[in-house]
């Protein structure tokens, strides 16, 4: 007999009510409303910082990062300063899926970032973002990939152009592919329901994530970079992102018996971007703790490399073919490996004076790195030091005030045992930066030693901007509409966290929740009656692994990764 899906999840990522909520009620996005109405809904708080990665790995092992070991889309190599891109090989604690799996429950999850290379699941695995390219074997079982292309078509996985959209044509362009691959996953998630339903089914969108942070700007009149010209034809190319997947939803839903558990979730929410910039690494240059070698040095770059890196890659998005593109990045991995991957390591740090630095290559999530002897090759603060340097150094950056209202831009710095708890905890940064409450909005730009005399924070032109930029960027709380037999029905439930999905779903299905898992079920959510007859059951660890790191991605994957993140904005 065919199999009837017991819960099916749909993960929209970045979703996020402040703009939902006001559309909702003109009547748009019934189908995620009439779920509302027959289940509970809140909002869903992220992980510290609120980015894909760590999010939706914290999703799928109720865990917080210092315990599955994915806290960026980057990790710091073991013993040096370089930075590698992760992927799901550096996960090291099992997913829910894997307990669904020994628990006799059948899985198939579709498109969620961080599951490449995909896991042998009883059931299957599509991976998600951290795919390399069309070509790598991101589909588990592989004779499904087959089958799926024979009906489907061949598998698109990225966007071209998002990193070009400076003109109509080019906007309008984008908006259409994100369209394409939202039905391309939409048929997909269709046909896997009828022709490989398992009992435990996730499908993830990925598009509003994108809209968000390349067209927030357009519906926002109060942006920055607003440009009143464009809202006519790009105002609502954010609306239209979130009425396709809420359709997309209810078909996927139409298609369930009403026993089965709907869950909606986000892995964070968004919001704008905000007209305040600073220059980490020029800062702490500026305070004496980071110093440039006496020549700094691009050497071993050929003349096009120093050019792209000089220009922010924005030549690269702008000016040059795919072709070109996809050899300049295959360049990148060697460049990256000599060079530590950050515009300040490619301008030559001088590791043996300097402190304290952070990564500046990725666009949104500032976090400093502190050089400790012991643990960075060349570290040079004694681990006595270093409560003070790192008190220093907040109370440094707390300095840095808004001059239009004095006040500080950061609002908080969070300590990395703050945040991270686990066995590898130690691999993240160790402070990070709030960005993303609206009391300590900012970005950050890569620092160059020739600019270290200019001003570390700068409050930009509010006018439309010239070049494909992010007017939006994540907020800490994303969404959660969840029905099921078990559920209270329109019910408003509050301090959800995305780590307490996995818990959920275990104990709605009758599993016993792993002791070490941080998340847990959402009690509040159920009825009472089901609370009574079922109550949580405390299972054995799930534990963590001590997985090869470093066997991730060979090169040329690494480069496709690279392509992709740069096309989808995520580095600068
Ligand atoms: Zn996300």
């Amino acid at each position: 007999m065919k199999k009837v899906p017991k819960v099916v999840i749909i993960g929209l990522d970045s979703a996020t009510w402040t703009v939902i909520r006001p559309w909702m009620a003109e009547g748009s996005m019934p189908n995620l409303a009439r779920l509302m109405k027959s289940g509970v809904s809140g909002g869903l708080e992220s992980v510290l910082p609120p980015i894909t990665p760590p999010a939706w790995t914290s999703f799928m092992t109720g865990k917080n990062p210092g315990k599955h070991g994915i806290f960026h889309f980057v990790e710091t190599e073991h013993g040096g300063y370089a930075m590698n891109y992760a992927n799901a090989t550096s996960r090291r604690s099992p997913t829910v899926w894997k307990l669904l799996n020994q628990a006799g429950y059948s899985v198939g999850t579709m498109n969620i970032p961080f599951t490449y290379p995909p896991e042998p699941l009883d059931g299957f695995q599509i991976s998600g973002m951290d795919t390399p390219s069309e070509s790598s074997p991101f589909i588990h079982p592989p004779e499904l990939r087959n089958e799926l292309v024979r009906h489907l078509g061949e598998i698109q996985l990225d966007l071209r152009f998002l990193g070009a959209m400076s003109t109509d044509e080019r906007r309008d362009q984008v908006l259409a592919e994100m369209e394409q691959m939202d039905q391309q996953w939409t048929k997909a998630a269709l046909y896997l329901l009828e022709n490989h339903p398992q009992d435990v089914m996730m499908f993830v969108f990925m598009s509003i994530d994108t809209v968000q942070h390349y067209f927030w700007q357009h519906m926002d009149k109060d942006h920055f970079i607003h440009d009143p010209k464009l809202v006519p034809k790009f105002g609502d190319a954010i609306r239209k992102v979130y009425e396709r997947l809420d359709a997309a939803a209810g078909q996927i839903i139409d298609r369930l018996p009403s026993d089965t558990a709907v869950f909606v979730v986000s892995d964070h929410g968004g919001g704008p971007v905000v007209d305040r910039t600073i220059y980490l690494n020029r800062y702490l240059a500026q305070l004496g703790l980071l110093h440039y070698k006496e020549k700094a040095t691009t050497s071993g770059l050929s003349t096009l490399g120093k050019k792209v890196l000089r220009g922010g890659y924005s030549l690269l998005r702008s000016t040059l073919t795919s072709r070109q593109k996809s050899r300049l990045a295959l360049l990148f991995p060697k460049i990256v490996q000599k060079t530590e991957m950050a515009y300040s390591a490619f301008t030559s740090i001088d590791w043996s004076r300097t402190k304290a630095y952070c990564s500046e290559v990725l666009a949104s999530p500032p976090s400093i790195w502190i050089n400790l002897k012991g643990v960075k090759p060349q570290g040079i603060v004694d681990p006595a030091d270093y409560e003070a340097l790192v008190n220093h150094i907040i109370a440094k950056l707390a300095e840095l005030k808004d001059p239009r209202n004095g006040k500080p831009v950061i609002n908080r710095v969070y300590r990395r045992d703050e945040i991270f708890h686990g066995p590898f905890a130690k691999e993240g940064a160790d402070l990070v930066l709030d960005w993303w409450s609206e009391n300590s909005l900012f970005s950050t730009q890569p620092s160059f030693p020739e600019d270290t005399d200019k001003p570390a924070l700068i409050i930009r032109e509010h006018k439309p901007s010239e070049t494909s930029e992010w007017g939006g960027t994540h907020r800490l709380h994303g969404i959660l509409v969840a029905r099921a037999p078990a559920l209270r029905t329109g019910a408003e439930i509050e301090n959800s966290h995305l780590i307490d999905i996995a818990p959920t779903v275990l104990h709605l299905l009758g599993v016993s929740v792993p002791q070490d898992m941080d998340g847990s079920v959402l009690t509040s959510a159920f009825r009472p009656e089901f609370l009574a007859e079922n109550s949580v059951k405390s299972g054995a660890a799930s534990g963590t692994s001590e997985g090869d790191r470093s066997s991730g991605y060979t090169d040329e994957e690494s480069a496709k990764v690279e392509e992709r993140l740069q096309a989808l904005g995520y580095l600068e």
